[in-house]
């Protein structure tokens, strides 16, 4: 197979990003692969066509990121940290045109794809300082001629798998942690939203980085992963995305004695508690859910209020979601594009259909849109019984599921209830309540009165069945480093 390089940054012809593999710093595009098509959700429309990696294409990437290794575990901090901020620059610059792709190719409003790609230059600047802070430590001997010290190596060659809910966010979060630390990675971004991650290896080419030590694969994602994985030149292997999936990835790790990094699915609780300001925790609480379409892993899904506050919670929130402009995500008015993919429709018309069945009361939405597209109306569900579909398994879309309850502490363990542990979230004014849920809830990350999770500084992970490990904060090297510990007499 011939691979002829591309110029950086080209385009094609609607104007949507050039789609490519890039092996060894160079940009292949079809030329006799098995391509895909990638399709515009908001309207079905086939809008390009992506080439996939052959066999032998995962075998030079494979070669080029063992090569690059042997070189880049020895760069600089300086060098790598010069990098990756050269890049936080190009994102900048270049969020507008990213950002158009990313609603093109995934379909969220264009203010949000902009601003996915623009606060990923903080992810970016943020890894290239910490990136240079890498350090070892020497401990006391128990001989005086003994110098004993702990260096922290990179891992090696890392194989990534990242999805199209954040496209652009996902992928650079664990490009940067990777590079930071050492290491060399080949990424198989999301076939379905390909856009963000060719942008990201063009910046990486542009602000020099040494070919080899970034490429970019795409495929059938199982044979992808398998090929990669089963590899012994893979040393670590990072995976967002969902629950079986991740379990399946991590098992196949685990069988080869290879680290994982697993950001895996969530399903929410929000607890609303009588003293909360019940006003604001139902308006921040309308746009939180309903952002990127509940595509999210850490959405709020499962809305626990307490009784005396449910009424008013439930009237404004459902006041604050009614008004909510559904429609193409380049449209200026757009609040909230359709889902990725024609599959998730009829996937959250099963989580309605089992609310309904189970007794529950639909009280808003509950079906697809007509259009092109692929939308589905904003949906809240109040009363879900317990072990309903909706209030079991991650619904990943615009639904939300409510009930009063009585009790705080038997609500805490009916938020612990699930195999799930990402994110929660709870409003109230009592720093009893606060400290109970701090306490009590199961989960990664809990935010108490506001929404203050995955910034470039801090931790994101979960717990349970939602993960191993954490990105973004100075957790982010932890899965990418080794610990070397070396003694020395004399
Ligand atoms: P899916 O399980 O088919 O795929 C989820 C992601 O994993 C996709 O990006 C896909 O390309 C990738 N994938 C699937 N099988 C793989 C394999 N064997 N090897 C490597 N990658 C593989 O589900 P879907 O319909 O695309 O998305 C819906 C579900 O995905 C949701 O229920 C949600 O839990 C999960 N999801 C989670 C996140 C997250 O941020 N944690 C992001 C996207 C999707």
């Amino acid at each position: 197979m011939s691979a002829a390089p591309l110029e950086s940054n080209a385009t094609n012809a609607a104007g949507y990003e050039d789609l490519c593999l890039y092996i060894d710093g160079q940009f292949l595009k079809g030329e006799g692969r098995k391509e895909q098509n990638v399709i515009n959700p908001a309207t079905g429309q086939v809008i390009a066509r992506l080439p996939h990696a052959s066999t032998d294409d995962l075998n030079r990437a494979l070669a080029a990121a063992q090569k690059a290794f042997e070189s880049w575990k020895h760069s600089s901090p300086m060098e790598r940290s010069r990098i990756m901020r050269k890049v936080a620059e190009l994102t900048r610059q270049r969020a507008n045109e990213i950002g158009r792709n990313i609603t093109l190719d995934m379909g969220k409003p264009l203010a949000e794809a902009i601003g996915e790609v623009t606060s990923c230059a903080e992810h970016a600047d943020w890894t290239a300082e910490e990136s240079r802070r890498i350090y070892g430590r020497v401990i006391p001997p128990r001989l005086p001629n003994v110098r004993q010290m702990v260096l922290r190596e990179p891992v090696g060659v890392c194989a990534a798998f990242s999805p199209w809910n954040f496209p652009y966010n996902q992928a650079i979060r664990k490009i940067c942690a990777a590079i930071g630390a050492g290491c060399t990675i080949i990424i198989k971004g999301p076939e379905d939203a390909p856009s963000a991650v060719v942008a990201i290896a063009r910046m990486f080419h542009d602000a020099g980085l040494p070919p080899g030590v970034l490429n970019v694969v795409w495929g059938v994602p199982a044979e992808v992963s398998k090929h990669l994985i089963d590899s012994p030149i893979v040393r670590k292997i990072s995976f967002t995305g969902s629950v079986p999936v991740g379990k399946q990835l991590a098992a196949m790790a685990a069988a080869q004695m290879k680290r994982s990094t697993m950001e895996l699915g969530g399903h929410s609780p929000v607890i609303v508690c009588e003293d909360a300001d019940v006003d604001r925790a139902a308006d921040l609480l309308s746009g939180f859910k309903f952002r990127n379409a509940g595509q999210v892993c850490v959405s709020p899904t499962r809305f626990y209020i307490q009784e005396k506050v449910f009424d008013r919670f439930m009237a404004r929130f459902i006041d604050r979601t009614k008004g909510m402009k559904v429609g193409d995500g380049l449209a200026a008015d757009t609040k909230m594009g359709p889902l990725a993919h024609e599959r998730r429709v009829p996937a959250l018309e099963s989580f309605v259909n089992d609310a309904n069945d189970r007794g529950a009361r639909i009280e808003l939405g509950g079906k697809r849109m007509g259009g092109g597209g692929f939308f589905f109306e904003p949906t809240i569900v109040i009363n879900p019984p317990d072990d309903s579909m909706l209030m079991t398994t991650e619904p990943f879309g615009p639904i939300a599921g409510c009930v009063p309850y009585k009790d705080l502490q038997d609500t805490i363990r009916r938020a612990n209830s699930l195999p799930y542990g990402l994110s929660s979230y709870a409003f109230t004014t009592n720093t009893a309540h606060a400290l109970a849920i701090q306490n009590g809830i199961e989960a990664g990350m809990v935010n108490i009165n506001h929404f203050g999770q995955a910034l470039a500084e801090t931790p994101f992970g979960g717990v349970k069945d939602s993960g191993i490990g954490s990105e973004g904060g100075m957790e982010t090297f932890d899965g990418y480093l080794v610990t070397k510990f070396v003694t020395q007499m004399g």
